[in-house]
Formats: C-alpha cells, structure tokens, sequence
C-alpha cells in the first residue's frame, strides 16, 4: 500500500483588504500570444505542416493588429503573454503590442507544459524566455505557465528571478498573496479558470488534438458575462484569457468588444491589467 501523496503547498495569505478600491469586482483582458508554440511542443516534426503552421500563425499576422485596434478604440489596456519562442519568430508582433502601450508578461520560452520538465529544465527554458524578452528591453514582472500546468518548484525559479506576480493557479477566484519562503521574495497569484479562457471553446486542428471545439461565440460571452455579474457578490477577480490565434476571428473579437461593455455598464466593475492587479495585492507602486 503506497502512502498518500503529500501536496507542496506554498503559503498563502490573503491581499489587503481594499485591493478592488471599492469596486464590486475587478475584470482584467490577458491574451496569451502563443502563435505556433503549443503545436511545436508537441513535436517539432510539425514544423512542416505548413496548414497547421498557418492556422498558428493567425495569431500573430492578423489576431494582434485587429486586437490591438479594438482596445485602442475601447480606451482598455491589457495583459499579453509571450512565450521567448514567439518573440523570437514574430518580433513585430511584440513591438506592436509595446508600443501600443500594453502590459508584457512572460509565458514561458518553449510552451512546454512544465510539469514535464525537470527542475535544471524549468530553470533553462525560465532564463531562455527572459533572455528572449531581454533583447527587446523588456523585463516582465508576470508569468503564467504554458496550459497553467506548474510545480511547485515554478514558484521558487519565479521568485529567485524577480517575478513578482503569477497567473497559473485555480484555488481561488480572488487574487492572493504566495510566500515561497527560504527567504524568497513574496509574488502575487492571479487565478484564473479553464471557463474563462477561450481555448477550451474555441481550439480545433486536426492533429495534434490540443482541443476539438467551435463553440458558438454567443455561448461563450454568456459563460464570461454570467460569471462576471455573479462575481460582484464574491469580490472576484475575473480574469479573461484570449489566445489570438483563436478569439482574433471576427465573430469571437466581436465578444470580447462586448465583454468590455457590459463589464462598464455594470457600473460597479473596474478593469485593469494583471500587472495593476498584482501591484495592489502586493502593495506595491502601481505599474506605469
Ligand atoms: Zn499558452
């Protein structure tokens, strides 16, 4: 008979109290900017799917600009998530978003799920994506792991680099406050949830299988505004996470132009980005 498995927590505390300023909830739009990184993971014999490379590739040549338009026109500023290996690829696409005046955080450098790297692995692929967006200026102060799939060794690398907030975890849907300890560096957790994400609704190629779903954009803009309005009652953080390659179609933008208007005509729901949302859970100075 095998002993139960003991479970690594980190230790947690709650944020301060008035981290929503008064506002019933909070909302916060993040797109993570994977472009042909998942599929690599997998293999990267499909380098020469030339098919399956273009329907990646959406992402970055039509999904960013057309994403980038919509919340200029919005007046909303958000939260893009690089892997190193897309700003590699498409560099234009992070110069875009930067100078657009958007949020930049890391996701990785390969996109792979990190429960399946070894603890020298995780810390190579961690410098590798900062490295990637060193080259270009960039220092992020966020991080989310390719398909939220970290351990609890993630946090400590995070913390030892001077990451000072995550979004990969799902015990909570208000944002907390982790202690790695041993003299580490104290980060912000932002949940998030596979409902609130548009993979889950929206991913569909034929191999590899990393999802078999077209969804209706009205049932998915029902799915985010219903947990939003139900959010005001718990003080929730809900957190949107749209990939471009998939939610830059037309009719899946559409919603999110939608997910902006009715968050504002709730009356009682501030938007920010992650990083303004870290930086009051941690009592930090907000981000400019
Ligand atoms: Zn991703």
């Amino acid at each position: 008979m095998s002993d139960t498995p003991r479970l690594d927590w980190p230790s947690r505390r709650d944020p301060p109290p008035d981290w929503r300023r008064g506002a019933a909830a909070v909302a916060a739009l993040s797109f993570d900017v994977d472009a042909e990184t998942p599929i690599l993971a997998v293999d990267e014999r499909y380098a020469t799917h030339l098919s399956t490379m273009s329907h990646q590739a959406y992402g970055p040549r039509v999904g960013i600009p057309r994403i980038l338009e919509l919340l200029a026109r919005l007046e909303v500023r958000s939260t893009f998530f690089f892997p190193g290996a897309t700003v590699e690829r498409w560099p234009d696409a992070l110069s875009a978003v930067l100078e657009a005046g958007h949020e930049v955080a890391l996701h990785s450098h390969r996109h792979v799920p990190l429960v399946q790297l070894s603890p020298d692995e995780q810390r190579a692929d961690l410098e590798r994506g900062l490295a990637a967006l060193a080259a270009h200026g960039v220092t992020p102060a966020g991080y989310r792991a390719p398909l939220w799939q970290q351990t609890r060794y993630t946090l400590d690398l995070l913390a030892e680099y001077g990451i000072r907030w995550d979004s990969s975890l799902m015990d909570d849907d208000r944002p907390y406050v982790i202690d790695p300890g041993a003299g580490r560096p104290a980060l912000a957790e932002l949940p998030v949830h596979w409902s609130l994400d548009d993979w889950e609704q929206y991913a569909f190629v034929p191999e590899p299988d990393i999802g078999q779903n077209i969804e209706l954009p009205r049932k998915v803009l029902e799915l985010w505004t219903g947990e939003l309005e139900a959010m005001r009652a718990t003080g929730s953080l809900c957190l949107i996470c749209c990939h471009p390659f998939l939610t830059g179609r037309p009719s899946r933008l559409r919603n999110v132009e939608r997910f902006v208007e009715f968050a504002r005509g709730l009356g009682d729901v501030e938007l920010l980005t992650c990083g303004e949302v870290a930086a009051r859970v941690l009592d930090d100075p907000a981000p400019s």
